[in-house]
């Protein structure tokens, strides 16, 4: 008998579930989870804040999906560490459980941002379930909320938070929006859609203390500037969660290193998803590509191969899709890098927030920015992954509505339309 057993239970714990499941159907499979929930799609939480959709919608997978795949879920308790030697995790619990074959798709967590008085009461992170449950009991029509950071999940937060009726500010410390995607052009034409949506914006300016007794009661910036406000949520950035894997010899970067089969140094171990350091195909290294198509693809790669497969996981590229009211954002690998080696096509219709920005180096595609515009993205994106050469094809990949005229002769014969839509088959 072969003893399954995962840390997690987000995109790549189901991804390793439905992984070993594809050809051991046998074999038992433990889940650890440290939130009591069952499995459920994390990019909905601002939508459920928001009230667009209710809890029992938010499923990653179906109610039945644990017992379907015979699987023993543990919700509720947090495994404390590993001891690969004896082949166990220690759970908080003190309850010791053995393993053959481990998967560690612990994720990741908010960073805590430096700032005094963070722990006030009214303080929040936007990264799970809990926290958006808090918050819909927190806030209220006209209430006065602060986001800070103006990444993906700050906006997210503003917009569902705007829904609810509440006045919003965010907050960066950049004065670029979404200034880890976006070049300032999208930058500019992302803020003027939201501020015309009923965010307000403080750019530039880093929060450096948060007011208010036990309570939150203002933001207070580093420029001696404040804000009263009622409630502050923190989205400044997320790191992996490797407390499980410290001194235990599991080699670590800025996640836990994996190869291309998602195997860490160690036998038997294996990472999967935000906590893991895998390869990057559009950068040629391995980094932390934080998404969730990456995350269940490397734990489903990671599942056949604890059930005896040798698959191997070419490796993920950075990708951003995403729509604040209404405005549609799509972003793959470098996007808005100004480095000398990157050749970057533009196509800017600012008064319909459109932008397309298309880069390329040594005559490869390597990352774009498509606002307001996002057709073919998948076609974009295939062809980063592909590195298929395009060197006369710039112009014609920049329009929205570009066919099959548009790309490579030899490339052609891969393409097919289906249903009005352009198909690659690999
Ligand atoms: C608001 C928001 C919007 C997002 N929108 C998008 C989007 O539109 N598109 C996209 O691609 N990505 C999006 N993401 C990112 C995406 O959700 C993550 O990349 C994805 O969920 C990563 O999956 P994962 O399985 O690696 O880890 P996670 O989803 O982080 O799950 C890890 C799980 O492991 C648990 N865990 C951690 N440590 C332990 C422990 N010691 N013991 C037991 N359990 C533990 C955690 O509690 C958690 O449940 C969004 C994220 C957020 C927060």
């Amino acid at each position: 008998m072969i003893n399954h057993l995962i840390i997690g239970n987000s995109a790549a714990a189901i991804g390793g579930v439905e992984g070993i499941r594809r050809s051991d159907r046998e074999n038992p499979i433990t889940l650890i989870a440290e939130e009591p929930y069952p499995c459920y799609s994390r990019p909905l939480i601002s939508y459920y804040l928001e009230g667009k959709v209710a809890e029992n919608e938010m499923g990653y997978r179906g109610a039945d999906f644990y017992a379907a795949n015979r699987v023993e879920a543990r919700l509720g308790v947090r495994a404390q560490r590993i001891d690969p030697d004896r082949q166990e995790v220690i759970l908080e619990t003190g309850e010791v459980l053995p393993y053959d074959r481990l998967l560690i798709a612990t994720g990741s967590r908010p960073v805590t941002p430096p700032i005094k008085g963070i722990e006030k009461k009214g303080v929040f992170f936007f990264n799970k379930l809990d926290y958006a449950r808090a918050l819909r009991q927190y806030v209220s029509p006209g209430s006065r909320c602060a986001v800070i950071g103006g990444g993906l999940t700050g906006l997210k937060a503003a917009e569902a938070l705007v829904h609810l009726g509440a006045r919003v500010l965010v907050t960066d410390i950049s004065s670029c929006l979404l200034s880890s995607i976006l070049d300032p052009a999208g930058a500019e034409i992302v803020k003027r859609h939201l501020a015309g949506s009923g965010i307000g914006f403080q750019l530039g300016v880093p929060v450096v203390e948060l007011a208010g007794d036990s309570r939150v009661e203002g933001l207070i910036f580093a420029d001696g500037g404040s804000k009263a406000v009622d409630a502050v949520i923190v989205a400044t950035g997320v790191r992996p969660n490797l407390e499980v894997v410290s001194d235990t010899g599991v080699d670590v970067g800025q996640g836990i290193i994996v190869d291309n089969q998602l195997q860490t140094n160690l036998p038997g171990i294996f990472a999967a998803g935000d906590v893991s350091e895998g390869w990057d195909i559009v950068l040629q290294q391995r980094r932390v590509i934080a998404n969730l198509p990456n995350a269940y693809r490397q734990g489903e790669t990671a599942g056949r191969n604890m059930a005896g497969e040798k698959v191997v996981y070419p490796g993920g590229v950075a990708l951003n899709s995403v729509s604040f009211f209404g405005l549609a954002i799509a972003t793959a690998g470098i996007s808005n890098s100004e480095d000398a080696g990157v050749e970057a096509v533009r196509y800017l219709k600012e008064a319909e927030k459109i932008y397309r920005r298309l880069n390329f180096r040594e005559g490869r595609l390597v990352g774009y920015i498509c606002i307001g515009e996002i057709s073919r993205v998948g076609i974009l994106t295939a062809l980063i992954k592909s590195r298929t050469p395009l060197a006369d094809k710039r112009q014609g990949l920049l329009k929205g509505d570009f066919g099959l005229v548009d790309l490579p002769e030899e490339v052609r014969l891969s393409w097919r339309w289906e249903r009005g839509e352009l198909t690659w088959r690999f």
